[in-house]
């Protein structure tokens, strides 16, 4: 190694460093000054199902299938311009009665972006919903649920509540559905240990555009609910029946 390659790595490591306590920072100033996450309340026996980056041909379509035959409601937080360029979905969707949230317009990592941006992208989403539903939104996922006060602050000035999640089955990546499912159970066991009720965030889109194959993430849901079927005590809801 030369003395440049030297010096360089020794900045590099502290600019890393640095970059990590900015990091930590903010999220422990965060946890301090604004306690109003959405995530579960302490009935072991309540299971959100919600679904994040729709509305998505076929599979958003494909999901309500699975939740009118299992008279389930669950949770979409949609993004903008899925929604301008599908409002038809998004119809259908707060048609069968399930709660629309916002997810952004063009879901970007909002943690890093300016307030102004922030905003528009809270506002857009906001309007593209109003706009295609005629109904309000009280509810936002930031994407990747990365946040930083900024982001809760001004979804606070909008009127929307920030919602978190405690079960993360990762079904973007190459799961079968089985798999999808018992990933999500064994969240739900866990919760249920610690006397919490789940909050699933299962996706029927993707970002990168409409087109997402997420049919496993259809047939995993249908999987969770047969697993529930013969337990009255277990109960579906939409994450406003914990406001
Ligand atoms: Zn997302």
């Amino acid at each position: 190694m030369t003395q440049t390659q030297i010096a360089t790595t020794a900045l590099l490591t502290a600019t890393t460093a640095a970059a990590g306590a900015l990091t930590y920072a903010a999220l422990s100033a965060q946890s301090q000054f604004f306690g109003k996450l959405l995530i579960a309340t302490n009935n072991p026996n309540q299971i959100a199902l919600t679904y994040d980056d729709g509305p998505n041909d076929i599979v958003t379509e494909r999901l309500l299938e699975v939740l009118a035959r299992h008279q389930t409601r669950a949770s979409f937080f949609l993004i903008g311009r899925y929604v301008q360029q599908r409002p038809a979905i998004a119809r259908d969707l707060a048609a069968a009665g399930h709660l629309i949230g916002n997810h952004t317009m063009t879901h970007p990592w909002l943690a890093w972006q300016s307030p102004a941006r922030i905003r528009e992208e809270l506002t857009r989403c906001n309007a593209a919903i109003e706009d295609s539903l005629g109904i309000p939104v009280r509810y936002f996922r930031a994407p990747h649920g990365a946040r930083r006060p900024a982001v809760l602050r001004i979804g606070h000035e909008l009127g929307l509540t920030p919602v978190q999640w405690n079960i993360l089955p990762g079904d973007w990546k190459p799961l079968s559905p089985r798999e999808i499912a018992n990933r999500t159970l064994r969240g739900i066991l866990r919760n249920q240990r610690q006397n919490r009720s789940s909050n699933i965030v299962l996706h029927d889109g993707g970002q990168a555009g409409l087109g997402q194959p997420r049919l496993p993430s259809v047939e995993a849901t249908s999987l969770i609910l047969q697993h529930y079927k013969n337990q009255p005590e277990i109960r579906f809801v939409t994450i406003d029946s914990w406001t």
